[in-house]
């Protein structure tokens, strides 16, 4: 028993680590100051700066009409952005990447001029514009896109008969390598739209629902006008092309309606792509009981085959051609995904500092629809793995209002990992199951469809739960390191002793598990040692998804 489930866990490992998800890839290495950050540049701070005046405008609406030529890897575009002053202005703050040429513009509001600045593009005007005004700012662009370390921002590829494949990704370089926009995370327009025109033996498909497809003969390119009618994140934003065919799954969600779940996937995956995804609506159905309806109907669920792994880009989810389940009859990479619906899409953090809460609740996801389907085993299973990948060298929130150009030191992937461990101790502490999740459920209604820093989003759950878990999240989200418990082992006597490095202010009394030959041990550890005598003093295993998420430091002498 104990070599299978050995033997079953390595090859879960082994599968988990070669599935990736959105993980984000190391671009460029960095190195750490004292607190565990990267020494931001002036720039870097400027472009993520949230309280910048300049940024004091409401986006509505973003109207993204491009053409991509793929043979000369480059797109032209033009952007509309609608937006409202919410201070008087003599000058607004966008982003474009420098790259991306500006061949022409115009203002609604007159005497507007555009001055680029790097990657700023400031919209300076010659008399101050009042508060609440509403202005629609055309830019039309063009350019190669910059290639980053060949992660994006556009992926330029060939499928496995030798034709175009192309996905677009952003989350990580930013929306405005390929776009004009506000690339700020808060910086969500209401609504928009995506008009891709690409060579007519491609199919174009991005966000939302499809509205119109034009035939240009003359020319033999086809133009997709796609309408999102949802708020969404910037990097969201996104277009596919590629030999597409369109699949549909009937679905009928938690409200009993009927709907239709779309799959867009290369033309030889077609019978491959059609039974990996007939795992979707159990899914679908598991996060819609934990976390309320799908939050974006008037816009669809659509997962498109992409280029790259993974990306939770909203109602138009990247997977990419790994057809293969990692987890028994389950993915957890389309698991993690489609839970971004909710985390990340729906409830989203304000600042890039606050991404934790996207990728930590996406990855916990993954092991609550596991224990809703399989079991608890299948949670606890998901949490020691989870423990196992976590690196606790820096701190998962961020320093805010900085641009993150990715999160490019491996260590930064721990708000994977830890964020769900985070959650997981949340649980283990509030030892309610029903006020635990009806506190998710809760929270996911009353934040649908807003950014949310992490102190509102902690504060959110101190009211739905009652009490103030506050000292929890700060140890989590804050020290680098979770609690340690200090072990010896007396392999003379037998003995085990512990305790815990310093107080755990939030887990005082809080038990511990431990186990030897298949019989567990329930330990209540303090700051000072105490001992337990065991038939043998090795092996034990120390059974963190039972308890806190903690890491186990063992002492030569005591
Ligand atoms: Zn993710």
């Amino acid at each position: 028993m104990r070599i299978k489930t050995y033997t079953f866990i390595v090859i879960i490992s082994i599968i988990c680590l070669m599935l990736h998800s959105c993980y984000y890839k190391p671009f460029v290495g960095y190195t750490l100051n004292k607190k565990g950050f990267k020494n931001f540049s002036k720039k870097e701070r400027m472009a993520g700066d949230n309280s910048n005046p300049a940024r004091d405008y409401k986006i509505n609406r973003y109207d993204w009409v491009v053409e991509v030529f793929p043979e000369q890897q480059r797109i032209s575009g033009t952007m509309d952005i609608h937006l409202n002053t919410l201070s008087s202005q003599k000058v607004l703050l966008f982003d474009l990447q420098k790259k991306m040429r500006i061949s022409s513009y115009h203002c609604s509001v007159e005497d507007a001029h555009i001055n680029r600045k790097g990657d700023f593009l400031y919209l300076k005007f010659d008399k101050p514009v009042p508060k609440n005004t509403s202005l629609k700012l055309k830019i039309s662009y063009e350019g190669k896109p910059a290639n980053v370390a060949s992660q994006g921002p556009v992926q330029w590829k060939k499928d496995k008969q030798d034709r175009f494949w192309i996905s677009t990704v952003t989350e990580g370089i930013g929306p405005h390598f390929i776009m004009p926009c506000n690339a700020l995370l808060n910086a969500e327009a209401d609504s928009s739209s995506i008009t891709v025109t690409v060579p007519d033996q491609l199919v174009a498909v991005a966000n939302g629902r499809l509205t119109g497809v034009k035939n240009h003969k003359g020319n033999k390119t086809k133009t997709y006008r796609y309408q999102i009618l949802n708020p969404i994140n910037t990097y969201s934003l996104s277009f596919n092309l590629g030999h597409f065919v369109k699949l549909t799954k009937p679905y009928t969600d938690i409200s009993g309606s009927e709907r239709d779940l779309v799959f867009q996937v290369l033309d030889y995956n077609q019978d491959t792509a059609s039974s990996f995804y007939d795992q979707t609506p159990i899914i679908f159905k598991e996060l819609e009981k934990l976390y309320g309806g799908f939050p974006f109907w008037e816009d669809g669920s659509k997962f498109i085959e992409s280029t790259f792994s993974a990306m939770e880009h909203q109602s138009g989810i990247a997977m990419g051609s790994n057809y293969r389940n990692n987890w028994k009859e389950f993915n957890t990479t389309l698991i993690h995904e489609l839970a971004h619906e909710w985390w990340g899409n729906s409830v989203t953090g304000l600042d890039y500092c606050d991404i934790w809460m996207h990728e930590g609740m996406a990855t916990y996801s993954e092991a609550l629809v596991l224990e809703r389907i399989y079991g608890p085993d299948a949670y606890d299973l998901r949490i020691k793995l989870a423990a196992r990948r976590v690196k606790n060298t820096i701190p998962i929130l961020k320093e805010c209002g900085v641009l993150y150009n990715s999160w490019v030191n491996p260590a930064d992937q721990d708000i994977y990992n830890k964020g769900a461990l985070m959650m997981h101790s949340l649980r283990i502490v509030v030892d309610n199951d029903s006020l635990f999740f009806n506190t998710l459920a809760d929270i996911q209604n009353d934040l649908a469809k807003q950014n949310v820093s992490t102190a509102s989003l902690i504060a959110k759950f101190n009211n739905l739960l009652g009490n103030d878990y506050s000292s929890l999240f700060e140890y989590y989200l804050k020290e680098a390191k979770p609690p340690v418990l200090e072990v010896f082992i007396d392999k003379e006597e037998d003995k085990i002793y512990y305790r815990w490095q310093e107080e755990i202010p939030f887990y005082k009394d809080g038990e511990i598990s431990i186990e030897q030959d298949d019989k567990e041990f329930h330990l209540i550890p303090t700051t000072a040692y105490k001992s337990i005598k065991l038939k043998n003093a090795i092996p034990i295993s120390f059974q963190i998804e039972k308890s806190i998420y903690y890491t186990v430091k063992y002492q030569k002498e005591i």
